[in-house]
């Protein structure tokens, strides 16, 4: 519990931290945890305390917290050349070698990448790069965005407006002309008597009303997370992105697939949309890009996109974007190398050996009265708890249900992150089998102590 002395590292924290994305009262009551290093899948605190990080960090330390070949080659490029921008026409060799990567390991012949420094900057980016493609091509009008409630694309002002959840609101976003589509979510957004494929041609045919209604000329680009990550791990209904896709196509809207999560590796495939069986338009990647090691994101662009979009730039003789740091040697090289050591060293392979573990894992402790449905796929996964099984009636949210089943977790020594009333699950590439066990063991312990007070 926290140590309320004025030079705890708890009130320091208190004192110098806007805490974002945080349970305030839950962390008035017990306190920030401050970290001081990780071994393989474990973190530990400054009181000593030892936590199994059952979310990666968030979502992206997937070859874990002391990865020796990527803090070598980290150590070994902050040696070489610590930093450059990737203006003007100067970039530095590790950047050509990521985007060359980045093309190659990519679902697409051939592409551009271009380098922010994090996964909402690429969303951004690439709405920029619509925006732009469209006006050059005579459309200036096909500014508007589709993305679906739930999902999260980020934090900055266009990216919290593809977001799809509530808590924007407080900043009076989203801004105009971001349309969010239903949530592909059929065990909550099912109808009474309603089957999963006719869920799925409802979600369809909402789509295309609403290019129609909208006006098919005036839409820039549809985005979506192959699985929606912090809209709760939701896994689409059977059959979406085949029903979806083609409406897309028909009305010549490119496709982006947010990967951010999905990417390299967590439901099983190198790509979320290898995963479900779509070919996109433009993908985003952050997060696993660099095993979490550095901040940077990139807008991977498929052979069209990518034609059209040069070919736009040219016209003009640049196109006018960028960020400082974008393609930083450093990032650049703990790019190739996360890379490599999740697609060569077994880390991916490790999912794909996990992946029935963990779902005959999370299927067990979904058979509580209290837990609704589990979803997930590969290494991600969801239990969400409910009052009623039944009639999927949720907990009143004053009992903060999830925030306690965390916490409780947390006095276990096990890290994992409350969402609405779900409790997610996405722990590192490199976790065992054993530690799978112990993972799930530790969430029973929690999810009964705190059904026990709540039911
Ligand atoms: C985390 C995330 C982002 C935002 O990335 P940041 O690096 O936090 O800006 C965007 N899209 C998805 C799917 C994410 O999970």
């Amino acid at each position: 519990m926290r140590d309320d002395a004025p030079n705890s590292w708890e009130s320091r924290a208190d004192r110098s931290s806007l805490y974002g994305f945080t349970d305030l009262p839950s962390v008035h009551q017990r306190g920030a945890v401050v970290l001081t290093h990780g071994e393989g899948p474990y973190v530990f605190d400054v009181h000593g305390r030892k936590y199994f990080d059952a979310n990666s960090g968030l979502w992206n330390m997937v070859a874990g917290f002391d990865h020796k070949g990527l803090i070598e080659a980290a150590q070994a490029q902050y040696a070489r050349f610590p930093g450059y921008h990737a203006f003007f026409g100067r970039m530095s060799d590790q950047t050509v070698m990521l985007s060359e990567k980045l093309v190659e390991v990519s679902p697409f012949e051939k592409g551009r990448v271009f380098y922010t420094n994090s996964g909402s900057e690429a969303n951004d980016t690439m709405v920029k790069i619509l925006w732009f493609l469209h006006a050059a091509e005579g459309k200036p009008q096909r500014r508007k965005i589709l993305t679906r409630v739930n999902a999260y694309h980020g934090v900055t002002a266009v990216s919290a407006s593809m977001t799809g959840k509530p808590y924007n609101s407080v900043f009076g976003l989203p801004l105009p002309g971001f349309i969010h589509l239903t949530c592909p979510h059929y065990w909550r957004n099912g109808k009474e008597g309603e089957s999963e494929a006719e869920f799925t041609n409802r979600m369809a045919a909402e789509l295309e009303a609403t290019i129609i209604k909208e006006g098919p000329d005036t839409i820039a680009g549809f985005f979506a997370e192959p699985v929606m990550g912090a809209g709760g791990v939701i896994t689409p209904s059977k059959g979406y992105f085949q029903a979806v896709v083609p409406i897309l196509r028909k009305y010549g809207i490119p496709i982006i697939s947010d990967e951010v999560i999905c990417g390299f590796g967590r439901t099983g495939n190198t790509w979320g949309c290898e995963t479900y069986d779509f070919m996109p338009d433009a993908i985003i990647s952050s997060k696993n890009l660099t095993a979490g090691f550095f901040p940077m994101g990139a807008v991977i662009l498929g052979p069209e996109l990518s034609d059209r979009v040069q070919a736009a730039a040219e016209a003009i003789e640049e196109f006018p974007h960028g960020f400082t740091a974008s393609g930083h040697p450093v990032g650049c090289a703990i790019a190739l190398k996360a890379i490599d050591v999740v697609m060569n060293e077994g880390l991916a392979e490790n999912v794909r050996k996990l992946a029935p573990r963990f779902e005959a894992g999370m299927k067990r402790l979904a058979e509580n009265p209290n837990i609704g449905e589990w979803r997930g796929i590969g290494l991600m996964g969801a239990l969400e708890a409910v009052q009623d099984k039944e009639t999927k009636t949720p907990f009143d949210s004053k009992l903060s249900v999830s925030e306690r089943i965390a916490n409780t977790c947390t006095d276990l020594g096990l890290i994992c992150r409350p969402l609405g009333q779900a409790i997610v699950l996405c722990p590192p590439f490199i976790t065992t089998e054993a530690q799978i066990d112990e993972m799930f063991e530790t969430l029973e312990k929690a999810l009964k102590k705190v059904f026990a007070e709540v039911a």
